[in-house]
């Protein structure tokens, strides 16, 4: 095969969203997918074959450092993650982009601010047509450009949860989403969130960017290509081939850049896995690579009356940054509280195995189902590791003060609420859903792998546009900002790699 000017490695929301913002610019472009595309099977609706069966899970094993091997919940399918994601497509707040103290330490400024960043956010709110309303959210940054549709209305549960949220005097607001709710609920009538999108019904990766991506004949996708190494010049400055595996056969390429967006974890255990001079891969002089990994401390909460059924089919329409800038207190901060998909008994099965179904049903059927997140801290000692072709992932939890606060103000409220029974479980650590942090950017080379347009200190021609560079996890869903940055790193590119 010819060598293309670009090799961008995964189609997930990285490297689809660079993809489309490079989409015209004459570069030739080459996408290699470890994935094929999703099929539409009666599987994508069916609870029993998501949760109980795992179907869709990878045939892949990590390990916990110094613990047990466990099947991860990472999609490999073309528009990686995003083909099962919530779609909540939310900025950091303003006060994320700089230094922030927190109960469990402090959470770094990014190498630039809100303000800067903001037009690129407004750019990844169209393109993935995300649905909201502004005004509502006290936490709200400003925003250039308007929500451009509607946002997915509540269901008359959901309304009505959200009229007893504002009679104790908080804010709930409308969850940015990219989901096109009558396209949704013609395939099913089911949630959307962790369903896989086989359909239009979600502006995920791949029926968003990628999709404008490849209306361009110079960009190109290959599904089944696993990249497994990168190799340097001899000089070491520059990425000199791609090896990769497609159809049992090693192949390789010479492009001029390459943009790797494989995942965090996946980015950051390909720069660990190839050969270097001094043996810890590359991109890393730093020593930063694999190290800082974040995923949000999170809970499921379910808040229950068993005299009123929640018949909503979707559910996940509102959020609540009340409590996100300080404990209501004075204090530090807590986190965000978004409603989940709506919760049924083959989900609850999947998690509490020995309660009989029947109990689990009328309780899912009663309840309006939560989801806490809580900003997880930048930690070396929080890493992912490679041994040989095994991922281990050594994932230090921070900050879970935090997420404690949240779990009592937010037990307290919805019980004000009228809800008698509130539970709640925090994920378990098989779902590294929000992963980022292990290849970020940031000034400095010696803390930094990538500078603060994603381009590696150690190799000129490297990108790494994935959840890897952001700096800090803040409290909110992850995949607009990944997109927001591709965009603005593609413009940078396009004004110095690829300027005549
Ligand atoms: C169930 C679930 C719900 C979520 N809900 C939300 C939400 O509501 N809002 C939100 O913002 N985020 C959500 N997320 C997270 C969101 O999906 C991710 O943050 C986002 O997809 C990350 O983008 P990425 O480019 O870093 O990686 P991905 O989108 O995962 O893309 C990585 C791509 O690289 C490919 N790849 C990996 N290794 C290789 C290799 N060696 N060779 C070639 N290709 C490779 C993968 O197959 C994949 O296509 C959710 C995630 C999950 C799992």
């Amino acid at each position: 095969m010819a060598n293309p000017d670009i090799v961008i490695i995964g189609s997930g929301i990285g490297g689809a969203t660079i993809a489309s913002g490079l989409a015209g610019s004459g570069a030739s472009i080459l996408i290699l997918e470890r994935g094929e595309p999703l099929p539409a099977t009666p599987h994508a609706r069916s609870t029993r074959s998501i949760f109980l069966d795992e179907h869709y899970r990878p045939k892949e094993m990590w390990r916990e450092a110094g613990g047990a091997p466990f099947n991860p919940g990472n999609y490999y399918y073309v528009g990686g993650n995003s083909k099962f994601f919530g779609a909540v497509l939310i900025r950091y707040r303003k006060e994320d982009f700089s230094e922030l103290e927190h109960f469990g330490g402090v959470s770094p400024a990014w190498p630039f601010s809100y303000d800067e960043f903001e037009p690129w956010y407004s750019k990844a709110e169209q393109l993935f047509r995300v649905r909201g309303t502004l005004g509502e959210d006290p936490t709200e940054p400003f925003h250039s450009i308007p929500y451009a549709f509607k946002p997915v209305p509540d269901e008359p549960p959901i309304a009505r949860a959200r009229a007893e949220l504002k009679g104790l005097g908080l804010h709930p607001a409308s969850l940015p989403l990219g989901v096109d709710i009558e396209s949704w609920l013609k395939e099913g009538k089911t949630g959307w969130d962790a369903f896989p999108n086989t359909g239009q019904g979600k502006i995920d990766a791949q029926t968003g960017p990628l999709a404008e991506a490849l209306m361009d004949p110079n960009i190109r996708l290959e599904t089944g290509a696993h990249v497994d190494w990168l190799e340097t010049a001899p000089d070491g400055k520059s990425i000199a081939t791609i090896h990769y595996t497609q159809d049992g056969a090693q192949k390789t390429l010479s492009p001029k850049l390459v943009i790797l967006s494989a995942g965090a974890i996946n980015s950051a255990a390909i720069l660990l896995r190839s050969p270097s001079a001094k043996g810890r891969g590359l991109a890393n002089s730093s020593d930063q690579v694999g190290r800082n990994f974040m995923n949000h401390n999170s809970s499921a909460m379910l808040a229950i009356d068993p005299r009123r059924r929640n018949d909503s089919v979707y559910q996940k329409t509102l959020m609540l940054n009340d409590y996100y800038l300080s404990d209501g207190k004075g204090g530090k901060p807590l986190g965000n509280v978004q409603l989940l998909g709506k919760i049924d008994g083959n989900m609850l099965k999947a998690n509490v195995k020995t309660m009989p179904k029947f109990v689990l049903d009328f309780m899912a059927g009663h309840a309006v189902d939560w989801y806490l997140m809580c900003e997880d801290l930048p930690d070396p000692e929080s890493r992912i590791m490679v041994d040989g072709k095994e991922i281990v992932m050594q994932w230090r939890r921070s900050n879970m003060q935090s997420l404690e606060g949240l779990t009592k103000v937010m037990r307290e409220n919805l019980r004000a609420c009228g809800y008698p029974i509130v539970l709640s479980r925090p994920f378990d650590k098989r779902t590294p859903s929000h992963q980022c942090g292990t290849v970020r950017m940031g000034n400095d080379p010696a803390t930094a792998p990538l500078d603060p347009f994603c381009r590696a200190y150690d190799h000129r021609n490297l990108f790494v546009v994935d959840g890897g560079f952001l700096p800090t996890s803040a409290a909110v869903n992850p995949a607009l900002s990944i997109a927001a940055q591709a965009l603005r790193v593609a413009d940078y590119l396009r004004k110095t790699e690829l300027a005549a």
